[in-house]
């Protein structure tokens, strides 16, 4: 008894076809950390802890920086003492020693994402507790999700099915709105990368 010749092709060029597929999927899936736990969990105690062995003004800065401009998903102080880098005379915090060659590799992207980071800090610090609360459990925007909450303002508020969902602008609202159970979906995996602290290279590139 012998196969279809037609029907080995099929499968075969099916095998291809999902290999080829998964190659760049997985090579997207960016940089991570293997050697070290940025910490699970986090929790703020232990953030408190590893900010505190800073002096006082790097403790302000790094607090006012809050993430790492490396890791974007990384809070400063979840892998220990923050490890502080001159980039053009200006400190910046990263969070452990893996990241300090690659913030000193292109300086000036490195400068430009503590930039975001602050002034995503600092805008959602202004937001009531709650609102706030929701932006820090989600992070990123529910469209374009390298783009960090608060860095391009105040984030927008939508609902959708009755699911809060934070946009970082007013132009990815249609987007949003257009699929909204993709949108949704995204927002779930947001709030889980936050919860468990997961962390990748993001590209900040959104203006
Ligand atoms: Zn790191
Ligand atoms: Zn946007």
């Amino acid at each position: 008894m012998t196969f279809p010749p037609a029907r080995m092709i099929t499968a075969a060029g099916l095998f291809l076809f999902l290999g080829a597929l998964a190659i760049p999927l997985s090579a997207a899936d960016g940089h991570k950390h293997d050697g070290h736990d940025h910490g699970h969990g986090v929790s703020e105690k232990k953030i408190s802890a590893a900010l505190n062995k800073l002096s006082p003004k790097d403790r302000e800065l790094a607090r006012a920086q809050r993430f790492c401009p490396m890791m974007p998903r990384t809070r400063l102080g979840s892998d220990g003492t923050p490890q502080k880098v001159l980039i053009d005379g200006k400190p910046v915090f990263v969070c452990c020693e893996d990241c300090v060659p690659e913030a000193k590799e292109d300086g000036r992207r490195t400068l430009s994402a503590v930039r975001k980071l602050t002034r995503a800090a600092a805008t959602l610090a202004k937001l009531p507790p709650d609102q706030r609360a929701d932006a820090e459990t989600q992070k990123f925007c529910a469209v374009n999700t390298n783009s960090l909450l608060g860095s391009m303002g105040t984030p927008v508020r939508m609902t959708l099915k009755g699911q809060t969902v934070l946009l970082c602008c007013r132009g990815c609202v249609k987007k949003a709105q257009s699929r909204p159970d993709a949108t949704l979906a995204r927002v779930a995996r947001l709030r889980k990368e936050a919860e468990h602290g997961d962390h990748h290279h993001g590209d900040h590139d959104h203006d």
